[in-house]
């Protein structure tokens, strides 16, 4: 088996003891990389030279005896709206192109001092926004598993490298649906954690009080020990709540006897038949495996991709008014004076769904509307975390699809409400703070992966991880490779 195809667990343990190297192993990632890049253009930016480096300087750690722990030498791809000073952020947009980080993320500094060199950045939506990374400036991303289809979105790119075997490990981001909807189309784990339990200081701000960082794995434990990593506090993220040195792999093994689980009822309805196949089954494993299922409804829940368009949107506009062309971004040139400036470097760095987004927002900030829809929409947020905190009361994790269908065809362009549906089994867990996590969980009768949801209480990522990696042991579904060509 090529170093590639190993998880990144098995690789941990080989560089621990010592029988493959940072070095050899980034040797083989960077040409795999270079490989399926055509096929997936699942990266925007590869860093040959630094990755290496970071490579050497881990194993003379290593050969020293001062290794960084079990991420050290593990080269990992962050999407490309997370800093690395002096690395182009460009959110796949046009606007911030040829925009340079001046620092690193909070993420990208613990990264570093886990010893995981950085080996690139992914492709994305244009600015996080969308669901099937179709909207990049540098072009769609490919579905490993179907070519011919979307990975899902905004974090396509980080899907995709990590089922294509070009990464082990990847950072996305979440804001409706970003790591947990790609995770799904392609056979990957992605967890959205709490808000709060990881830092967004240095990462590109969509909408602020629902963008969550997280990660995306091949399985489970993989996920689990890049949380540990990202899991720090932070004094620049002042929503940034979490505790210093939980360990997400202690307990994981524990199994789910006696557990209480949901699963929701509307979530099912919504999806097509051979998804919501696979997600009884998925109920009927974890009864198996000694734990209690019992539905749970959100009757308001239809509602949850309406109060997340207007939320989104209004923190949107505000967060991306920088974006002006004197601050930061793309900057018409000889413009005649400051409005046609800004007119003009909106106008042509934005795109189309960008502004549709930013026009909705900005408008629902604006007087006299902003009672009737931002505010309305904050309320609507209050009751469906009301009633989701209710159930989760009576159960620890609630079960449902991650999205509605498998993968769709990469040509599929939807309107802006059809793209809110898209998100409607997503939203709910970034509208109330709640970690969530997608694993692969079966195959549609053509091959496309689906993804089981699992949302859990506030700051209780461990049971939600215990959980996944029961079914995952259960149902071990991350082994099938896409069938690109072996290196
Ligand atoms: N598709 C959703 C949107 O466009 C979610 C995107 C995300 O989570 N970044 O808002």
């Amino acid at each position: 088996m090529s170093l590639n195809e190993l998880t990144l667990l098995e690789l941990s343990e080989k560089l621990s003891a010592k029988t493959v190297s940072s070095v050899e192993a980034t040797q083989v990632l960077l040409k795999r990389i270079a490989q399926v890049q055509p096929q997936t253009n699942a990266f925007i930016a590869v860093d040959e030279e630094g990755a290496l480096e970071e490579a050497k300087a881990s194993d003379e750690r290593r050969g020293r005896g001062g290794s960084r722990g079990p991420l050290d030498g593990i080269p990992i791809a962050l999407k490309d709206n997370i800093f690395v000073e002096g690395q182009k952020t460009t959110c796949a947009s046009l606007i911030l192109k040829d925009f340079v980080a001046p620092m690193d993320a909070a993420v990208t500094t613990q990264l570093r001092q886990a010893g995981m060199p950085i080996v690139g950045k992914l492709n994305m939506d244009d600015l996080a926004m969308g669901s099937s990374s179709a909207s990049s400036v540098f072009g769609a991303t490919h579905n490993p598993y179907a070519l011919g289809r979307s990975p899902g979105g905004s974090s396509g790119g980080a899907a995709a490298a990590v089922a294509a075997r070009a990464s082990w490990a990847a950072l996305g981001s979440d804001t409706g649906g970003s790591i947990r909807q790609p995770a799904s189309f392609c056979n990957v784990v992605g967890l959205k954690p709490s808000f709060g339990r990881v830092s967004r200081r240095g990462v590109v701000g969509y909408a602020s009080s629902l963008d969550q960082v997280g990660p995306m794995a091949r399985t489970v434990k993989d996920a689990a020990l890049l949380l540990n990593m990202l899991a720090q506090p932070d004094e620049g993220d002042v929503l940034c709540r979490t505790a210093a040195g939980g360990d997400y792999m202690q307990g994981i093994e524990g199994g789910i006897r006696g557990m209480r689980i949901g699963l929701w009822k509307e979530g099912l309805a919504w999806a097509e038949e051979g998804v919501a196949e696979q997600i009884r089954e998925a109920a009927k494993a974890c009864e198996k495996l000694g734990a209690t299922v019992v539905e749970v409804s959100f009757p308001l829940s239809h509602l949850g991709p309406l109060a997340y368009a207007i939320i989104s949107a209004a923190e949107a506009s505000s967060n991306l008014a920088r974006l002006d062309g004197v601050r930061y971004g793309y900057a018409h040139r000889g413009s005649k004076n400051l409005r046609e400036l800004y007119f003009k470097s909106r106008g042509e760095g934005l795109g189309k769904a960008v502004k549709n987004k930013l026009v909705l927002g900005t408008f629902t900030l604006s007087h006299g509307y902003y009672e009737d829809f931002f505010v309305k929409a904050a309320k609507l947020r209050t009751l469906l975390s009301e009633e989701i905190g209710k159930a989760l009361k009576e159960v620890e994790v609630v079960l449902s699809p991650v999205a509605s269908t498998p993968a769709f065809p990469l040509d599929f362009s939807p309107t802006p409400a059809q793209s809110a549906e898209l998100d409607k089994h997503t939203v709910l867990a970034n509208l109330a703070g709640l970690p969530a996590l997608s694993l692969p969980y079966g195959f549609s009768a053509t091959g496309l992966p689906i993804g089981l949801h699992l949302m859990g209480r506030a700051f209780e990522e461990a049971t939600l991880l215990r959980l996944a990696y029961a079914l995952e042991q259960d149902k071990p579904c991350f082994q099938k490779a896409p069938t690109l060509p072996a290196v």
